[in-house]
């Protein structure tokens, strides 16, 4: 058996003019195939330098057609379409869960997405107890500390691989209401075990000293809360998946835009999913992972006069500005303003309500967050726009960001935006957003082997694991860890 040497591209990164560049200590990696059976094949591209991020020429909608003839070369137990952050995940958890074989297919790499915007929280402050996402996201978040504890048992650790960080997290009032409302939010947490307390102004002093409110505010601060580097986390775990290539397990088809499910005759199962250039067999099951472009992907393949489709993923775009090496002061924790929550979870038709401010989602909003990254960079977010596929970098968007993150960290008005131009980076994503507020992670009604798992909004990186798990059980027909039930398809997709 001929060894084999292949040189596979690892993750890319957004520049302040939208383009994709790849970092220069992560450009390339060698993995050494001994399986001919892989290694003859193009199951993993390189790519260029930078790419245009206009993704219109990759995300078209799927197109449906007869499975007439099956290659064994190209063929795989599961295929997955998305390389973003959920499907990179499935794909880990696959591998690690069963002896199946799995292609991961993007339009782009890694990163190119809603993924590589991210700004890393794995935090439980903002979520609420009894909620249909409360257990997912519980679940979730034990296995990233899994990981993490797993990372620094074989002797690695875990904030060089995955920028991973217990920073714990402040989610700050300015006004009283706010405050009354966070004192109930930490006593709904402690009382899940999670350990909590509010902080008022002065204690804040001690505790965030850049962070400065008037004295109705305050923070509710959740020490056990998390935040990781989403680059190197991705590029921890597309290094993993490719471990398996070596077992003739693993390939990737990187800048390969799904463009077609391919069913034999007229069956309720898909047999391939045609690529720009390929076409890949799927034995067991195909996983539509396609973050914000999954509902125009799909709706071809739905097109049945006994299903009606309505999958209503819509690109929510988010700005997030990354001042490099920042060096005038620091910040201890995770910091969120209250009214992200609001803002996060804002309807298309919003209605008035009692319980305090209601955005509208087709409003541009804006809620403050900041924090240093594991690289010392200051990372301010975050804004949220629904504008259709464009990642085009507004700059009146990131003067509102500025504007608002100075309102709690006043420090940060003596420095100049303009004067920053030099050390920063803009990062523009499409958060994949549902009205209805919860992913979609399940089976598709009327296919007895097609999955999808989208639709995760601001929440993709917290709830990544715990998705992966729940769609590599259902992929296996284990029982799932976590009730599935509110996020199945049926009843909010198809009636
Ligand atoms: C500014 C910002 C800050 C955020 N901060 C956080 C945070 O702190 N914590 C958190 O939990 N979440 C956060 N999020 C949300 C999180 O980033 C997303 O929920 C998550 O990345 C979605 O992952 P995904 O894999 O579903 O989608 P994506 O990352 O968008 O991946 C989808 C992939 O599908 C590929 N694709 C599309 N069409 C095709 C096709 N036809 N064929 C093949 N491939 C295709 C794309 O190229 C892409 O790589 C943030 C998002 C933004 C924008």
């Amino acid at each position: 058996m001929v060894a084999m040497a292949l040189k596979i591209t690892v993750i890319s990164n957004l520049n302040t003019n939208g383009v994709l560049s790849l970092p220069p200590n992560r450009l390339h990696s060698h993995l050494l195939c001994s399986n001919p059976k892989f290694c003859g094949r193009r199951f993993i591209g390189s790519a260029p330098l930078s790419l245009s991020r206009s993704k219109k020429s990759w995300h078209g909608s799927l197109q449906v057609s007869n499975l007439s003839q099956s290659s064994a070369s190209n063929s795989f137990d599961v295929v997955i379409v998305g390389a973003g952050i959920i499907g990179l995940t499935i794909a880990r958890h696959l591998l690690l869960a069963s002896d199946l074989s799995v292609a991961l297919v993007d339009a782009a790499v890694p990163c190119s997405g809603a993924t590589g915007a991210g700004q890393g929280y794995i935090w439980k402050a903002h979520k609420s107890p009894g909620t249909e996402k409360w257990e997912l996201m519980m679940r979730s978040h034990q296995l990233w500390e899994n990981l993490a504890k797993s990372i620094q048992l074989q002797g690695m650790d875990p904030l060089e691989e995955l920028g991973w960080k217990k920073t714990g997290s402040l989610l700050v009032s300015k006004t009283a209401a706010e405050s009354a409302m966070l004192k109930e939010r930490v006593e709904e947490l402690s009382q899940e075990g999670l350990r909590a307390e509010f902080l008022s102004t002065n204690d804040l002093l001690s505790e965030e000293p850049e962070l400065v409110l008037e004295q109705e505010g305050g923070a509710a601060f959740f020490p056990d809360d998390y935040q990781l580097d989403v680059h190197r986390t991705v590029a921890f775990i597309a290094e993993g998946n490719r471990r398996f290539a070596v077992e003739g397990r693993y390939a990737e088809f990187y800048h390969e835009a799904a463009i077609g499910l391919v069913r034999p005759g007229n069956s309720c199962e898909v047999g391939a999913i045609q690529t720009s250039k390929n076409t890949l067999h799927s034995k067991k099951a195909v996983v539509i992972a396609a973050g914000c472009w999954t509902g125009s992907l799909i709706h071809d393949l739905i097109k049945q006069p006994d299903i009606e489709l309505d999958l209503p993923i819509k690109p929510r775009k988010g700005h997030l500005l990354v001042i490099e090496n920042f060096k005038s002061f620091k910040l201890n924790h995770g910091i969120m303003e209250t009214g992200y929550a609001n803002h996060q979870s804002a309807t298309l038709n919003a209605t008035a309500s009692n319980s305090g401010p209601v955005y509208n989602a087709q409003d541009l909003s804006v809620s403050m967050t900041a924090t240093i990254d594991v690289s010392g960079n200051l990372v301010l977010g975050s804004s949220r726009q629904l504008v259709g596929f464009s990642t085009e970098v507004d700059e009146s968007v990131i003067n509102h960001i500025w504007q608002r993150v100075g309102e709690f960290i006043p420090a940060l008005r003596q420095e100049s935006l303009e004067d920053l131009r030099q050390s920063r980076e803009v990062r523009v994503g499409l958060r994949p957003y549902i009205p209805d507020g919860k992913p979609v992670i399940g089976l598709v009604p009327g296919f007895s082997n097609v999955f999808l798992a989208a639709g995760h909004e601001g929440e993709g990186l917290s709830l990544a694991l715990g998705t992966a798990e729940m769609i590599a059980d259902m992929v296996l027909g284990n029982p799932c860890k976590v009730d599935a039930t509110p996020f199945a398809l049926l009843g909010r997709c198809f009636h």
